[in-house]
């Protein structure tokens, strides 16, 4: 058993899903279970159909919605015939029926809850895997459409819910298992799930690739496969430097600081499950399927070139706590992060020094209730627009003079913070967000010039 998910890029159109269709007949023989995201630019579609609709903008909402009817309905037609495509032409239409009737709510209500959000959003994966379906059905594979928000279930934190696994993985295996037996491809929607009143939720931008790694977890699956429009993991995002390699083979956990700081490429949440069950996750090419991507597993794999990876994120906040009454006080970092816990906060990055404690946050959305708790006991500063860099590799940890390169390769780029995990496989530190590309940019000519091909291969 293997589960293979296709980003956006990778379902976007005819010749994309027939690449996809071609992958999956490749690994027929692994029961492969298919999970898919929305075709590229239908969630960014989506919402934006929202939010004109709720802004009294409804022909700009429209607009948006017959583009997405339109894409739809051609793809269909180009991939499917006869009652297969009136099938699927019927669902299309049911669909933006509904996006119809909920424009008109939101335009007259003038308000989108995250709940309207997300049911908008995920018509995106819900279309996209009907049509991927039949489109699999009429080349005569056997598959069968799963409705992932009967299988996947979240609380209601909409837009950012939280999978509860005790509850979706037996339904996963109760529900995947007798297809796999039966000899058909399961698949199912990325992103989408449901709380226990059946009322759907989404699990984040990005989260087709936790769902992946999810339903790989429930049943208990040989490989996860993540494929992707890049070949693989790369040295850095090659938005920001166009000569990059693809790595090899990586560990759990320098994929995870990796995603984790902002390598798009895997959303921050995918490899948890994966390392839980200790399943292979590999990153793969949807436009080469031939070629091998990047191996992800629990093995560490050395290399002469100490960092495999730079991961970079900006809208970052950086929060400086300064307290000469409370420093070294017992309790003080815990009335701290006591603050950030009430407000359910995540800190990114933690340094202190003698006279104050420095923390990263990437949501401002209860920033204001936070300062007003910390300003309590202690003086607070706030940076806002920095954006942190984070140079990972196993070997950080055994070579040195790693930071020493690091700083030196940005030593023109003011350095706002630094920070080094307990298991020293990264050096973390913060930028203004305008130096980000720049800082990014030297430090990949100082670590990748001629990196080691025994881990790295040119893209
Ligand atoms: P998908 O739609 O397949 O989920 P995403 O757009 O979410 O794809 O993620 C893939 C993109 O991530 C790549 O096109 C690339 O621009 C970006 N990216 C950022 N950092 C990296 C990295 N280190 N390695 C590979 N891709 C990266
Ligand atoms: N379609 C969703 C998004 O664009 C989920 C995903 O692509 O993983 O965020
Ligand atoms: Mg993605």
């Amino acid at each position: 058993m293997i589960v293979m998910k296709f980003g956006g890029t990778s379902v976007q159109d005819k010749a994309a899903i027939c690449r996809v269709i071609e992958a999956v007949a490749k690994h027929q023989d692994r029961k492969p279970i298919i999970v898919l995201s929305a075709m590229a630019g239908a969630t960014n579609g989506l919402l934006r159909i929202g939010d004109f609709a709720y802004q009294g903008k409804r022909a700009e909402a429209e607009a948006i919605s017959g583009q997405l009817r339109d894409h739809h309905l051609t793809v269909a037609e180009q991939l499917l015939t006869g009652p297969r495509l009136e099938k699927a032409q019927a669902f299309i239409s049911q669909c933006f029926s509904e996006i119809a009737n909920i424009i008109q709510g939101l335009y007259l209500l003038g308000e989108c809850s995250s709940r309207t959000k997300d049911a908008l959003a995920a018509f995106g994966e819900r279309l996209s895997t009907s049509v991927f379906t039949e489109a699999l059905l009429e080349r005569g594979y056997q598959s069968a459409l799963v409705d992932s928000r009967e299988l996947i279930r979240t609380d209601n934190s909409f837009t950012q819910a939280v999978v509860l696994q005790d509850i979706s993985f037996p339904l996963l295996r109760q529900r995947l298992t007798p297809l796999l037996d039966a000899g058909k491809i399961p698949v199912l929607q990325g992103f989408i799930g449901s709380t226990s009143d059946g009322i759907t939720t989404t699990i984040g931008r990005g989260g087709s690739d936790y769902t992946a790694s999810l339903v790989g977890a429930a049943v208990n699956a040989d490989e996860i496969q993540i494929w992707t429009d890049v070949p693989g993991i790369l040295t850095t995002d090659p938005r920001i430097v166009p000569k990059v390699y693809k790595i090899k083979t990586i560990s759990f956990a320098e994929a995870s600081e990796l995603a984790y700081f902002g390598a798009k490429v895997l959303h921050p949440s995918t490899l948890l499950p994966a390392v839980t069950r200790n399943i292979p996750v590999q990153v793969c090419n949807s436009f080469a399927i031939d070629k091998p991507g990047t191996f992800i597993s629990a093995k560490g794999v050395s290399s002469k070139t100490p960092i495999k990876a730079i991961a970079c994120k900006k809208g970052i906040t950086i929060i400086n706590i300064y307290s000469t009454r409370m420093f070294l006080a017992h309790g003080f970092l815990l009335r701290i992060f006591e603050a950030f816990e009430k407000y359910r906060t995540v800190v990114d990055v933690v340094s202190t020094s003698e006279v104050n404690v420095s923390l990263t946050i990437d949501s401002t959305a209860r920033l204001e209730q936070i300062l007003e708790e910390l300003r309590k006991f202690a003086d607070v500063e706030v940076e806002h627009d920095a954006a942190v860099i984070c140079a990972v590799g196993e070997d950080v940890r055994n070579t040195p003079g790693v930071a020493g390169r690091i700083f030196s390769a940005v030593s023109s780029i003011n350095v706002r913070m630094i920070s080094q995990g307990a298991s020293r496989i990264n050096v973390t530190f913060l930028v203004g967000g305008n130096r980000m590309e720049e800082a990014v940019r030297a430090l990949h000519n100082e670590f990748f010039q001629a990196p080691d091909p025994a881990t790295f291969e040119p893209c």
